[in-house]
């Protein structure tokens, strides 16, 4: 059931509280009451962050994460929680909030940012994955789920600095399909940026293969 009809089918309600979400506001993820405690969102903000960390041209997020709160529990249920609905609907909400590059007219194509196989086959999927489709369904463009691969697996880079990241990830990823054409622009998707290294990679990647790398979409700015 990965078609456009999910979310007619499933009732809908509240992230956080559960409460039923009227059908009109079909793409919002939490009733207007939870999103009310959330901080500010500074997305404005946050992608110039972004831009500056990655050098890229085009960089947005859905909200800055936290050390605690719902957002951060959000977060948590889609990494680690098995729950790739959710982060579907996190993708879709995205996918309003923040506009559709209408400087771009070419066809444009998300890629999530891979996991290695190994971790992905204990996760049992990849979150950057889902939140990708969800943002496809509201941007309505393809996703590119295996145009990139992980060659190496790390067990965890939290707390590692920049530079140490950097060095990691340098020639961690590798482009798998040739066959995107490179007048299709490449939007790369994650779930967080924490210091860019991951997203300059990526799209490092992409370009030596002479593709079209236009920037990034992550649903939080650590
Ligand atoms: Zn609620």
């Amino acid at each position: 059931m990965v078609g456009s009809g999910w979310s007619v089918l499933l009732p809908r309600h509240c992230a956080v509280c559960n409460a039923w979400l009227p059908a009109e506001t079909e793409w919002m993820i939490a009733c207007d009451s939870c999103a009310l405690d959330w901080p500010e969102l500074h997305a404005g903000f946050g992608s110039m962050v972004m831009k500056e960390r990655c050098r890229m041209p085009f960089a947005a997020m859905g909200f800055r994460l936290r050390t605690r709160g719902e957002l951060n529990a959000q977060l948590g249920a889609i990494k680690y929680g098995g729950n790739r609905w959710l982060a579907k609907q996190w993708g879709n909400w995205l996918g309003h909030r923040v506009p559709r590059l209408a400087s771009y007219s070419q066809p444009l194509v998300l890629v999530p940012v891979p996991l290695h196989w190994r971790k992905q086959w204990k996760r049992g999927y990849n979150q950057a994955e889902w939140i990708a489709r969800g943002l496809s369904q509201a941007w309505r463009c393809e996703v590119a789920s295996s145009a990139l691969r992980r060659l190496r697996h790390h067990s965890s880079m939290t707390g590692m600095n920049r530079v140490d990241r950097v060095g990691i990830v340098r020639d961690l990823y590798q482009v798998e399909s040739p066959g995107l054409a490179s007048e299709i622009g490449i939007v790369l998707v994650d779930d967080v940026m924490t210091t860019g290294a991951t997203l300059s990679a990526c799209g490092n990647a992409l370009k030596r293969s002479g593709l079209n790398w236009l920037g990034g979409i992550t649903l939080a700015l650590a």
